[in-house]
């Protein structure tokens, strides 16, 4: 799992948003000047919300995620940021951000998609789960009020990118889904400067938005919590069968997938479930989607268990491998032989990674350069 470095004080914001504001003095743009604002809870503007339905007396039915919340006058859904005003639904973070850096896209981790670049990252306030293990709970678990919030409507945000020369603009840290209006509007505002757009998810969304967002973003990571439903209620608050079906959908309309699996020993890291999960990845979804299990380290409410044993993770490759599954990777061991992506054909390193390093590509327009066979991905 990806960690946001910093809660964003004004001087880190400022700090990402540098190259932004360079521009402002150049140009007199105002726009991106908007990004100095620093907003406190009453300032944060409404912005209507997408997919919900009005209910009787006044509630209303949000239609973005599994969870369905009905929502009283006055009152929030589960993930905090989306609130029934007078029977209309807001959201209550399109444009005001609570973290911005500019990571290498191997740290999301995309490892089959523009390797070596940059992503402007960001994230506002909230998410639609409750992982026990959340590195980013300092965020997610919150309200925009109740973190450091500053403006960053979805121009400024893509002009910020452009700037940094990322050349993606990620949707991460927090739950992209919960903020889906600012994310969706960014992904468009960075798609008109030339920029792709991927988002760091759960997969915990409905079909409708989900296809709609497929049209605006680039490449799709999902965070696959457990293969089991038990797991999926008792440690995250979450469910696993919406979680497949986001998969498949995702698969099928063509965007480049990547899973991260968060192997916690005693929790997920049975053999039998690995097994099952490599099948259906195999089965459902292709032997080319990479497969990236993660090394947990103790976290939030879950500091009792220990950091996975490497052993386990390399059991967990072997099991990938023997589904049939080309790109398997372990996360969170730095130097590990498993982090250099090789060609399913020839066995060539295609792509020399050390940590988020990338040292090497030998792809010759998406074909591995000795023996001229594609290798899945997004490469240019
Ligand atoms: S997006 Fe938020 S408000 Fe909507 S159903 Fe999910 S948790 Fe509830």
């Amino acid at each position: 799992m990806e960690g946001c470095a910093v809660r964003l004080d004004r001087r880190d914001f400022l700090r990402s948003c540098g190259g932004c504001l360079a521009a402002v003095a150049a140009s007199g743009l105002a726009a991106p000047a908007r990004a100095q604002a620093r907003l406190s809870g009453a300032d944060i503007p409404d912005h209507e919300a997408m997919f919900w339905d009005p209910a009787e007396s006044q509630r209303v039915q949000c239609q973005l995620c599994p969870r369905k919340c009905r929502v009283d006058d006055l009152e929030r859904g589960y993930c905090g940021v989306r609130e029934n005003k007078g029977g209309k639904y807001v959201t209550r973070v399109w444009g005001a951000a609570c973290a911005v850096n500019v990571d290498p896209i191997e740290k999301k981790p995309f490892f089959h998609f523009l390797p070596g670049s940059n992503a402007f990252s960001l994230a506002t306030a909230g998410c639609n789960v409750d992982c026990a293990f959340c590195q980013n709970w300092e965020i997610s678990q919150t309200r925009p009020e109740q973190v450091d919030v500053y403006s960053l409507p979805p121009r400024d945000a893509a002009a910020s990118a452009a700037q940094s020369r990322a050349r993606t603009v990620a949707f991460t840290y927090s739950e992209p889904v919960v903020f889906y209006e600012y994310m969706y509007d960014t992904a468009l505002a960075a798609r008109e400067k030339g920029l792709r757009a991927v988002m760091v998810s759960n997969g915990y969304i409905q079909e409708k938005p989900l296809v709609q967002l497929c049209g605006a973003l680039d490449a799709i990571k999902v965070d696959l919590k457990s293969f089991r439903e038990k797991y999926y209620k008792e440690v995250c608050s979450g469910e696993l069968a919406p979680v497949l079906d986001s998969l498949k959908l995702i698969h099928a309309q063509g965007k480049w997938l990547e899973i991260v699996y968060l192997m916690v020993p005693t929790l997920n890291d049975g053999e039998a479930e690995i097994a099952e999960l490599c099948d259906w990845v195999a089965r459902e979804l292709g032997p080319d989607v990479p497969l990236h299990f993660t090394r947990f380290h103790p976290m939030y409410r879950l500091t009792r268990l220990p950091s996975t044993p490497v052993a386990s993770l390399e059991r967990a490759l072997e099991l990938g491998r023997k589904a049939g599954l080309h790109f398997v990777y372990l996360g969170n061991v730095p130097g590990h032989p498993s982090e250099s992506t090789r060609c399913p054909s020839c066995g060539a390193v295609v792509v020399r990674r050390v940590g988020y390093t990338v040292l090497e590509v030998a792809l010759k327009s998406g074909s591995c350069k000795a023996c001229g066979k594609p290798v899945a991905g997004v490469w240019t």
